[in-house]
Formats: C-alpha cells, structure tokens, sequence
C-alpha cells in the first residue's frame, strides 16, 4: 500500500513547476510507525518531516537509509536543543522569539540552521505564522540573525473546497516568496501542499510539498 502510494506519487507529482523550479516531496510522518516510514523510504522517498519533536527523537535511529529530517509542526523553544544539527530544514518559524532562540542555540552549537518562515495565508486563528502584512517586517528581523539562513516560505492553505481562493492564496504566496527574494536574497523554497490541496499549489508556484495521507493512508489519531 505505502510502497505502491509513493511510485504513484513519484510519478505522478511534475519533476517542475511553472517556474521551472524542481518539486521535492517531504512526508509528513506524524504518528506513523518507524516500519511504515522505513516502507516509505525504501520506495523512494528521500526527506520526511515530522510535527512532534518527541516523535523526531524516538524514530530518529530507526529510519534506515540517507534520509533527510524536517521539522514541520509548531515548535517550543525549550526542545530545540533535541533537533539542533539533525534537522535539515525547519519549516515552522512562525513567530520572532523562536527565529531569535534558535539563532542563539545555532550559534553556540557553531552551526547555521536553515529555515524557513511560516506564514498564516488564510489568517486563520487555529494556525500559526506571520500575516501577510507582518512579513516584511518579521523577514527584515529574522535574517539579520547570525546563525539562520532564511531559505524560504511556508503556508498551510485553509481547509475549503473553495478552489477560487485557495488559488489566489496560492498565488499570493508565490507573489510574496518572488518578492522577498528579490529583497533578502537565497531563497530555494516555497514549502506549501498537502494531500488536498498540493497539485494546486505546485500550479501556483510551490516548489516543496508535505504529504501524509496520500503516502500513509488516513491517520487514526
Ligand atoms: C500533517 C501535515 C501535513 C500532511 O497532511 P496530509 O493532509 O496528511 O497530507 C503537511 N504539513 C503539515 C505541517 C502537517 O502537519
């Protein structure tokens, strides 16, 4: 099931977007077993993500293969110490004081950590991130810190039918990742499509996607 899933999805996702730009694949391995990820990995997957630092630490040696580890949930600033060198990129820097704790941490492990920074783009409640309007302020303040590299943007679309807006969402964070990259400069990725929503996104100029459901089937917790 899981294996057959990610040929699918391997062969089904474009090798670019619009932009020309290559489309990378994250799973998002939240409350999935270590077998159901090393499955995962032996059909081709090649970076996962995880939501729970807990989860990130307990299946840390378990996963065979050369696999690169994402951080995709929301992070307390008292556990960065647990991903600190072991996270390839953490998509969810939604909030200044912990962009400031992990430049600090970063530092004094003698390390750059590469981020990216979460953006709120339906301005929903249930959601962190910066709103579009705080961006270029939160952006100016988060790469000026010494030991991050700002690599790019990421998003959570609302969950809604409604395809006119999740386009224009889409497309808005597009706009804004051209943006500020032409501002701050080093961008590589605009981290935005899940299960529902990710062929859209990629139409609209997203170069990574986070898919669980599709790769693992629907998750019971
Ligand atoms: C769970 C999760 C995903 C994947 O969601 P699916 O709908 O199962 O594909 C992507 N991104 C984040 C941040 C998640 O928490």
């Amino acid at each position: 099931m899981i294996t057959e899933n990610v040929k699918r999805l391997l062969e089904e996702i474009p090798a670019t977007n619009p932009q020309g730009e290559r489309v990378r694949l994250v799973a998002a391995v939240k409350t999935q077993t270590v077998e159901a990820i090393n499955e995962a990995v032996a059909a081709g997957i090649t970076d996962i993500g995880d939501n729970h630092v807990q989860e990130f630490r307990d299946k840390y040696a378990g996963i065979t293969g050369d696999v690169r580890r994402h951080f995709i949930g929301h992070l307390q600033t008292n556990k960065i110490k647990y991903l600190l060198g072991k996270c390839f990129l953490y998509h969810s820097i939604d909030r200044l004081n912990l962009a400031e704790e992990l430049s600090k941490k970063s530092a004094e492990r003698g390390i750059t950590s590469d981020i990216l920074v979460q953006v709120n783009a339906g301005n929903e409640e249930t959601k962190g991130g910066f709103a579009f309007e705080e961006l270029g302020g939160a952006l100016e303040q988060i790469t000026a810190l010494p030991a991050l590299r700002v690599k790019g943007l990421m998003a959570m679309l609302p969950f809604s039918d409604d395809q006119i807006l999740l386009r224009e969402l889409a497309a808005r964070m597009r706009g804004e990742y051209d943006r500020f990259n032409a501002l701050f400069g080093g961008f590589e990725y605009l981290s935005m499509g899940m299960s529902g929503d990710w062929k859209l996104c990629v139409e609209c100029g997203s170069n990574l996607i986070r898919l669980g459901t599709s790769i693992f089937g629907k998750r019971s917790a």
